[in-house]
């Protein structure tokens, strides 16, 4: 789901819990829903190594990437939409019993749902990792398969012009 979509609907679900949340933890709710996504720029900026921070850049990755997702090699991490990031705001909002930081959580469970629900629409929901142990797990097991999990996002920077970083190839597999 893209940025615009996440801005109307998580706008649409604010307004409409303002009468329970109250203004400011509405507004609260409206802005975790939408910055959720701010792991998408970091994960451009870890895969072309740092070297490009254009944001334009970084929208066409990701266009780029979008058609890839039901490959059998392809598999995405994205920080903030896991279940180790959702459970310590969880535990930070009831540690500090803040209704601010409870309002975060909620947010961001709006905007995974709509994620969820959006990409099995595309029949793709596990082509992103939700747990990072999930992600250390499915990893290794591409590559027991002969698959390379980088391969499509080298691909798609080499797509919009920003060369990949050289990685070492994989040592094939032994004869024996
Ligand atoms: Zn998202």
């Amino acid at each position: 789901m893209n940025l615009r979509e996440h801005v109307v609907l998580g706008g649409g679900a604010a307004l409409a819990l303002t009468p329970v949340l109250g203004a400011q933890d509405s507004a609260v709710f409206w802005a975790a829903s939408v910055l959720i996504d701010a792991d998408h720029y970091w994960d451009y900026l870890y895969r072309s190594r740092f070297r490009d921070w254009s944001p334009r850049r970084m929208f066409e990755f990701h266009r780029t990437l979008f058609p890839q997702i039901r490959r059998p090699d392809f598999l995405a991490l994205s920080f903030f939409h896991t279940v180790e990031w959702f459970a310590l705001v969880y535990l930070v909002a009831t540690f500090l019993e803040s209704s601010a930081v409870a309002a975060v959580f909620w947010g961001m469970a709006f905007h995974l749902a709509l994620d969820a629900l959006w990409l099995t629409l595309h029949r793709a929901l596990f082509s992103r990792a939700f747990s990072m142990i999930e992600y250390v797990l499915r990893r290794r097991r591409l590559r027991q398969r002969g698959l390379e999990p980088d391969l499509v996002y080298d691909e798609a920077l080499t797509a919009i012009g920003v060369t990949p970083v050289a990685r070492p190839s994989p040592s094939l597999p032994s004869p024996l």
